[in-house]
């Protein structure tokens, strides 16, 4: 019988979970209400559900649970410290006790790193050598393959492009610093900056029409339609995710630059701005040398990620990388 994987992820607004072949094939799926404000125990009794649910009758083939959840968490160690979307959490060795009460081994990763490797593997990314996962949604965060392998650094916490200070003088970010790459470009400072238009701007009557609350989605369409502001606030974003990338493109040389996240699908106009300015930014070898591209696996990519955390190594083995 082949082996199989489960891949769970914490980092959406619900627990997402699928049983995987080696592939990438999405065998069974689930989805569960988060309901992250009841604290860790519950949440951690639905995750179990999660995978009981998805391994039932097929238990004894599969080798590997991997767990997607927002950081900071040590990936190595197992334990999610204090995640700002999970209230509640303090130091929990969640690998550990999903260990005890599945008694399936289990990998924790956080979940930008998870999306990165799901595309790497399975999506846009091509499994080709060095990669960038950029997201942009609420947050911005991003995930590194570097030379095939997902790069984790000394604690387990690189990546953090999010929290890169881009502007010592910009607006105060959620970590408690400011000018944060996140507090800049992404759709919460999108939203943000789209609030703070004039009262009678297009931005402003989109969002009337539309519950009243302005969301980065109004301020791409005030774009689409030609709005003035609209444009000033897209191109500020556009910039600084442009220095955001070029800062890690200098730094690492990746090929590729996969963007996900909920603005890189709303924003479709994002990607030829995005790749003009960014080449703008780059030294004279570096230009034309990374491709920047849309991510493909939508939200699938934290549950195949997290689930090919244990298929990778296998795969190396037979390409003769490690
Ligand atoms: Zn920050």
């Amino acid at each position: 019988m082949k082996s199989l994987y489960v891949g769970i992820d914490l980092g959406g607004t619900k627990i997402a979970g699928a049983l995987v072949d080696r592939d990438g094939s999405l065998l069974r799926r689930i989805r569960l209400e988060t309901r992250a404000e009841q604290g860790p125990q519950p949440v951690i009794d639905r995750l179990v559900e999660a995978v009981i649910q998805l391994t039932d009758g097929v238990r004894s083939s599969v080798k590997g649970v991997g767990v997607a959840a927002p950081g900071p968490l040590d990936s190595r160690s197992g334990v999610v410290f204090s995640p700002p979307n999970l209230p509640g959490w303090m130091d929990v060795p969640l690998r550990q006790v999903l260990e005890d009460r599945l008694g399936i081994p289990v990998k924790l990763e956080n979940d930008a790193n998870a999306a990165a490797w799901g595309e790497y593997w399975f999506g846009a990314g091509q499994r080709k050598g060095t990669m960038i996962y950029l997201t942009v949604s609420t947050g911005v965060g991003s995930g590194l393959v570097l030379d095939g392998r997902l790069f984790r650094g000394e604690n387990t916490f690189a990546g953090e492009i999010g929290h890169t200070i881009v502007d010592p003088e910009g607006p105060p970010c959620g970590c408690g610093r400011k000018g944060c790459l996140e507090s800049l470009a992404s759709g919460t400072a999108i939203a943000k900056f789209g609030q703070n238009t004039d009262p009678s701007s297009l931005i402003h009557s989109l969002a009337m029409e539309d519950g009243g609350l302005v969301r980065a989605e109004h301020v791409f369409e005030a774009y689409r339609m030609g709005d003035a502001q609209a444009e000033i606030i897209i191109r500020q974003t556009v910039l600084y995710l442009a220095i955001g990338l070029s800062n890690l493109i200098h730094i690492f040389n990746p090929g590729k630059i996969v963007v996900g996240g909920g603005v890189s699908r709303a924003g479709d106009m994002l990607f030829p701005l995005l790749r003009e300015q960014l080449e703008s930014y780059l030294m004279a070898p570096f230009r034309g040398t990374c491709e920047v591209v849309p991510a493909s696996l939508g939200e699938d990519a934290g549950v195949l990620g997290a689930a090919a955390l244990w298929t990778d190594s296998s795969r190396k083995s037979e390409q003769g990388i490690m």
